[in-house]
């Protein structure tokens, strides 16, 4: 057994990041700024993206989008119950009602076949969430949009660097939300950018910032006035030069990063593939998963114990888990204002049962990875009916 214990999703921040915040701390702008607009246009570049607005989460991105479109009481928006929380908040937020659709067996995606029966005269939006990093089937997603005439506005907390048909999560023209949370694919501490086309992107740039028509770091700098307009009540989402100092170098190390993280995850995938008590992750074969989390799924009928005590079980073998996500159904908020039971969404709720994240980021060496290999090997074997 190890001796020290795995955290779940540690973040992996080098000398080059750290050397930058220095930089801009050291300088005369650390809040939005020179280092924030690069980072915007190295990210739009990278991922191919029409335009990109830099804030501070993944969640004021998903609420800016919400509001630069329009969404509003009376509207209806359909999502995942498969996500987390922050989705559908920001829904609760804009003062729209989330509709919740249940999700595929396989990726634990938005079932696009279930999602055209939800749709009601009150429906402005779909809003799917590529969970785990597996992009949603978006060629189905985008067809029952245009039937309807619906936005469609992408979760990819997940998704960076993940693929649909070749094109990157985030080329496309519809808003698409990314986060750069400490445990995520590419972090800034806190963090997130806004993807779409550019005029919509403009619009949101005023929302995200007070609804000024002018961006405050202009203002200040020497081809800048001190005139500005307000033209909306909007929020104080930006981000800060400190966190693009991060994003700047972790993007550059991206590619390293995602071939590191599809090692761990092949390595998964090979150890656990042939155990019959276990189900690995699917990829389909025309996507590229980004593999922000490895979700392995117990069979539970063929084990003595439940998917909690799996995770004790591991914990006692230093192997740090987590579990994404408790089904937005489940949660007190949500289940009293909207009747919800358990059984609304089977396949959310039954997959949520016997789900474990394992530690998956480009932190581990291969002796981790042995490490969890092993002790999950060593608990089925234990335990196996
Ligand atoms: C992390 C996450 C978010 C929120 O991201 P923040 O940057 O922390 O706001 C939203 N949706 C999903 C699916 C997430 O995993």
């Amino acid at each position: 057994m190890r001796d020290t214990f795995l955290p779940f999703s540690p973040p992996l921040i080098e000398d080059e990041e750290i050397n930058e915040v220095i930089k801009t701390l050291k300088s005369d702008w650390i809040t939005t700024g020179p280092k924030t607009k690069r980072f915007e246009e190295e990210f739009k570049n990278y991922f191919n993206a029409p335009s990109a607005l830099a804030l501070n989460s993944c969640t004021a991105a998903l609420h800016t989008a919400l509001v630069t479109l329009g969404i509003g009481p009376g509207d209806e928006v359909i999502t995942t119950p498969m996500t987390f929380c922050a989705s559908v908040n920001v829904i609760e937020h804009v003062g729209a009602r989330p509709v919740l659709v249940d999700i595929e067996a396989d990726t634990l995606n938005i079932d696009p076949e279930k999602i055209e029966t939800a749709i009601t005269p009150r429906t402005k939006a779909i809003l799917p969430v590529h969970y785990s990093g597996h992009p949603v089937e978006l060629d189905s997603i985008y067809e029952i949009a245009n039937k309807y005439n619906l936005f469609v506005i992408e979760d990819a907390a997940h998704a960076l660097s993940a693929r649909y048909k070749g094109k990157f999560i985030g080329s496309t023209t519809n808003p698409v939300c990314f986060s750069f949370y400490a445990t995520k694919n590419l972090t800034t501490a806190e963090g997130g950018m806004l993807t779409g086309d550019p005029e919509f992107i403009e619009k949101a740039r005023i929302i995200s910032l007070h609804g000024m028509s002018r961006d405050a770091w202009k203002r200040y700098s020497k081809e800048g006035s001190w005139y500005y307009e307000v033209v909306f009540p909007g929020f104080k989402y930006n981000m800060t030069d400190i966190q693009a100092s991060l994003g700047l170098w972790q993007l550059k190390k991206i590619d390293r990063f995602q071939r590191r993280r599809r090692e761990i995850a092949k390595m998964y995938n090979e150890a656990f593939s042939k155990e019959e008590t276990l189900e690995v992750p699917v990829e389909r074969p025309y996507v590229e998963h980004s593999w922000h989390l490895y979700v392995l799924r117990l069979k539970i009928e063929s084990l003595k114990i439940g998917r909690d005590e799996f995770i004790e079980e591991l914990n006692k073998r230093k192997i740090g888990t987590s579990v994404h996500f408790i089904p937005i159904h489940l949660h007190p908020y949500y289940k009293n204002k909207y009747g919800f039971k358990p059984a609304d969404f089977p396949v959310a709720y039954s997959n949520y049962l016997r789900m474990i994240s394992l530690p998956l980021c480009p932190r581990l060496n291969n002796k981790d990875v042995q490490d969890v290999i092993e002790a999950v090997l060593d608990i089925v074997r234990i335990y196996k009916r």
